[in-house]
C-alpha cells in the first residue's frame, strides 16, 4: 500500500533538500574559496605596498639628511668665490640627491653664491619676499639647524622647496646653505625603478593637491592608496604610493577559472540528473499505471494465461489459470512437465503434444485437452498456443490461452443425448405411423396373395392346366416378396439406434417412398408426374427421408378425397440449385386454410378422424436433423405444394 500523501510529501522534500545540499556546499565552498584568495591577495598587496612605502619614506628620509649634512659641511673656502662653489655644488649634485640649485646666504640673508646661477624669484612660493626663502632662512638662524621651506610653485607643473642650514664656525653662523629641491626630481632620483613599476609615487601637499609624481601613463590605477607624512620636510606635504592595476597571476587565474567551470560543470550536471530523474518518474509513473491497468484486465479475465520458455517451463500463469487448476502462482511457476494439472489418464497424449507445441508444431486452431484441478475434477479446456516475442523481437517461448470448456461440454453432450431421445420419440412416433401405414399397406399384398391363391387353389380343383395356375402363383409369389419388404423396413427402423447418415441417391429415396404409396394412389386413380434431376447426392438417413416423403405424399394422396376423378394429380419434382436439392410434392386437393395452416406442424393436429397429427411434425424434424427445411405453399392450380430443401454433397 503506497504512504499517505502528507508523508510521501515531507519525504520528497526532505530528499529534495538532501539531494541539493551538496550542490550548495559545493557551489558555496568554492565562492568562498574565491573569496577568501582575492581577499588573500589583496591583503599581500597592502602589506607590500605598505613595507615598500615605509621603506621609501626611510630612503628619502636618509636622502634629505645626508643632503643636511653635506650642506652644513660647505667650506667658506668654496663660498668664496663662484668657481669654488660650483664645485662644491656639482660633488653635492653628483650624489643623486635630488637637489637643483645651491645658494649661500651670508649671515645677512643676502645671495653670495648661486648654482646654477639662474633662477627666477617671481616664481617663489611663499617667500614672497624672493628666493630663498626669508621665513626659512631666519628661522634656520635662529635655530642654528636646518629648516625646510614651505613648497612653492616653479613654473606651471613643478613644485619646489627649500632646505635652510646654518653654517656656523667657532661658534657663530656665517651663514646659511640653501638647497632647492624640486620635488618631481626627488622622486625621480630617489624611487627606483622598480617600485615606480609597481606604484604611482606622488607628493601631495595640502588638501591632496599632487606636488609632483612619477607615475606610468599608460597604467591604470588602483583605488586603494597609502600615504605616509614626508617629514622632513614636513609642512603638510605627504607620500603617496598608489598601486596599478597588476595583472594576477596565471596559476590564481586559471585555478579561480577552474573553479568556477567545475562549478558550472557541477550545476549542468546537476540540472541534467534532475531532468532525467523527473523524466524518470514520469516514465515510471506512465510505467505503474500501465502495469496496474494490465494487472487488472489479466486479473479480470476469465481466460487462463500460461507462458513457458523455450525449455518447457513455466515462467508466468495469470490468476485465473491458477482458479482453473486449483493451484497457487508459486506452485506452477518454474515447473517443467510433467505438469501437476496434467490429467494422470492423458499423460501420453498430453505430453506429445505439449512436445509439439515447443516443437514449433501445435495445431494453429487450437486444440482440446483434459487438465486435473487440484481437488481431482477432471476439466476440459481448449487451449491457444502463440509464440512468446520478447522486446527485442526475439522468439522466448510460447503463450498459451485456455478456456474452460468443461461446461460447454456437458452441455454440448445433455444436449446430444437429449436429441438423441428425442429422434428415438420420433422415431417410434414415426414407426406408430408406419406401423399402422404398413399394416395398411401389408393388407393389399396379403389380400392379393390370398386372392391369388384362392384361384389358383380353385383353378388346382377344376384340373386346370398349370399354365393358367403359375401366373396366379406367380402373382402371388411377388405380393409375398412385397410384403417381405415392408417387413424388412420395419425390422431396419425398428433397430436403429442412431442416426446413420450416408451418401444417398436422392431420387433413389424418391421412388422407394411412391412404391410405398403406389397401391393406394393406383387405388384411387391418381396420376403421378415425376419429373427428377438424377443424381442428386445428399447425406443423411435413407429411412428416415423415405418414410417423411411417404409421409407427404400420402398426405397429398389424402387431400384429393373430394377431388374429381379427372383432377387428381400428384407432381413431384426435384431439381438442384445453389447447392441445395428442392424438392416439391404438388397436388390438386382440398388445400390448406390460415386456421389449419397455423397449427400444420404442431404435434397431434389432424383434420383426419383416422389420423394421428404426428405425420408433418416428424417430417419436418426430419428435414431440420438433415439442415434442411420443410415448407408449403398454395398451388395456384388448386391444392398444396409442399417444398423439402436439403443441402446437397458435392459429388
Ligand atoms: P395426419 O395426416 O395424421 O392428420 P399430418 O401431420 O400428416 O397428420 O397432417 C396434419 C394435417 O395437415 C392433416 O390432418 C391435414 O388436415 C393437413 N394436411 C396435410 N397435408 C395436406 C395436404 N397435402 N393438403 C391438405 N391438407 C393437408
Amino acid at each position: 500500500m503506497p504512504p499517505p500523501l502528507a508523508e510521501r510529501f515531507s519525504r520528497s522534500r526532505w530528499l529534495w533538500i538532501f539531494s541539493r545540499l551538496p550542490f550548495i556546499l559545493f557551489v558555496g565552498g568554492v565562492a568562498l574559496l574565491l573569496w577568501m584568495s582575492d581577499r588573500a591577495d589583496r591583503e599581500e598587496r597592502r602589506t607590500t605596498l605598505i613595507s615598500d612605502m615605509l621603506w621609501l619614506e626611510q630612503n628619502l628620509r636618509f636622502h634629505l639628511t645626508r643632503n643636511e649634512e653635506l650642506l652644513g659641511r660647505v667650506d667658506l673656502a668654496h663660498t668664496a668665490n663662484s668657481k669654488g662653489f660650483e664645485s662644491f655644488a656639482r660633488t653635492l649634485f653628483g650624489f643623486e640627491s635630488g637637489l637643483r640649485q645651491l645658494i649661500w646666504l651670508d649671515a645677512e640673508g643676502n645671495i653670495r653664491q648661486a648654482h646654477p646661477a639662474t633662477m627666477n624669484p617671481d616664481l617663489a612660493g611663499e617667500a614672497t619676499a624672493g628666493l630663498p626663502s626669508r621665513q626659512s632662512f631666519r628661522l634656520a638662524q635662529s635655530l642654528g639647524k636646518p629648516v625646510y621651506s614651505s613648497a612653492y610653485p616653479y613654473y606651471t607643473n613643478d613644485w619646489q622647496f627649500e632646505v635652510h642650514v646654518p653654517v656656523s664656525r667657532e661658534g657663530r653662523i656665517v651663514g646659511v646653505a640653501v638647497g632647492v629641491y624640486r620635488i618631481r626630481d626627488i622622486l625621480g632620483d630617489s624611487v627606483p625603478w622598480w617600485l615606480a613599476e609597481r606604484y604611482r609615487i606622488s607628493i601631495i601637499g595640502d588638501a591632496g593637491k599632487v606636488l609632483g609624481a612619477r607615475s606610468k601613463v599608460e597604467s591604470e590605477i588602483t583605488e586603494e592608496d597609502y600615504q605616509v607624512a614626508f617629514d622632513p620636510p614636513g609642512w603638510g606635504l605627504a607620500l603617496q604610493a598608489v598601486p596599478y592595476h597588476a595583472p594576477r597571476p596565471i596559476a590564481s587565474m586559471v585555478l579561480s577559472a577552474s573553479l568556477v567551470v567545475l562549478a558550472m560543470m557541477v550545476l549542468w550536471n546537476f540540472w541534467a540528473l534532475r531532468r532525467h530523474v523527473l523524466r524518470r518518474q514520469t516514465v515510471e509513473e506512465q510505467l505503474r499505471q500501465e502495469h496496474a491497468f494490465r494487472k487488472a484486465m489479466e486479473d479480470s479475465l476469465d481466460t487462463g494465461m500460461r507462458a513457458r520458455n523455450l525449455d518447457g517451463e513455466i515462467i508466468y500463469v495469470n490468476p485465473a489459470f491458477c482458479r482453473m487448476v486449483g493451484l497457487p502462482a508459486t506452485e506452477l511457476i518454474g515447473r517443467r512437465p510433467p505438469m501437476p494439472y496434467w490429467a494422470d489418464e492423458h499423460l501420453d497424449e498430453t505430453r506429445a503434444i505439449h512436445d509439439r507445441v515447443l516443437a514449433g508444431d501445435g495445431p494453429v486452431e487450437g486444440f482440446e485437452l483434459k487438465f486435473k484441478h487440484r481437488n481431482g475434477e477432471v476439466i476440459d479446456v481448449l487451449i491457444h498456443e502463440a509464440p512468446l516475442i520478447d522486446a527485442r523481437g526475439r522468439h522466448s517461448g510460447w503463450m498459451g490461452s485456455m478456456v474452460d470448456i468443461t461446461e460447454r461440454k456437458q452441455a454440448a453432450e445433455r444436449a446430444r443425448q437429449q436429441q438423441d431421445r428425442l429422434q428415438s420419440t420420433a422415431r417410434l412416433v414415426a414407426m406408430g405411423e408406419m406401423a399402422s401405414s404398413i399394416a395398411h399397406e401389408l393388407n393389399q399384398p396379403l389380400a392379393a396373395i390370398s386372392s391369388y391363391c384362392t384361384a389358383a387353389v380353385n383353378l388346382l380343383r377344376n384340373r386346370a392346366p398349370a399354365t393358367e395356375v403359375l401366373p396366379a402363383l406367380d402373382k402371388a409369389v411377388e405380393q409375398a416378396r412385397r410384403a417381405g419388404r415392408v417387413v424388412r423396413r420395419i425390422y431396419s427402423l425398428a433397430r436403429r439406434s442412431e442416426n446413420r447418415f450416408e451418401l444417398i441417391h436422392l431420387e433413389e429415396r424418391v421412388d422407394a417412398a411412391l412404391s410405398l404409396i403406389e397401391a393406394d394412389v393406383r387405388q384411387k386413380g391418381i396420376r403421378i408426374t415425376l419429373d427428377l434431376a438424377a443424381p442428386v447426392l445428399v447425406e443423411g438417413d435413407p429411412v428416415l427421408l423415405e418414410q417423411a416423403l411417404f409421409n407427404i405424399l400420402r398426405n397429398a394422396v389424402e387431400s384429393m378425397r373430394n377431388t374429381a376423378a379427372d383432377q387428381r394429380l400428384i407432381t413431384v419434382k426435384l431439381i438442384c440449385a445453389d447447392g441445395y436439392a428442392l424438392l416439391t410434392v404438388a397436388d390438386r386437393g382440398c388445400g390448406i386454410d390460415a386456421a389449419v395452416a397455423a397449427k400444420l406442424f404442431d404435434p397431434l393436429f389432424t383434420t383426419k378422424p383416422e389420423g394421428m397429427g404426428m405425420g408433418l411434425a416428424i417430417c419436418r424434424s426430419v428435414m431440420e436433423n438433415h439442415r434442411g427445411r420443410l415448407t408449403f405453399e398454395a398451388n395456384p392450380e388448386g391444392g398444396t405444394i409442399f417444398r423439402i430443401l436439403l443441402p446437397m454433397t458435392p459429388q
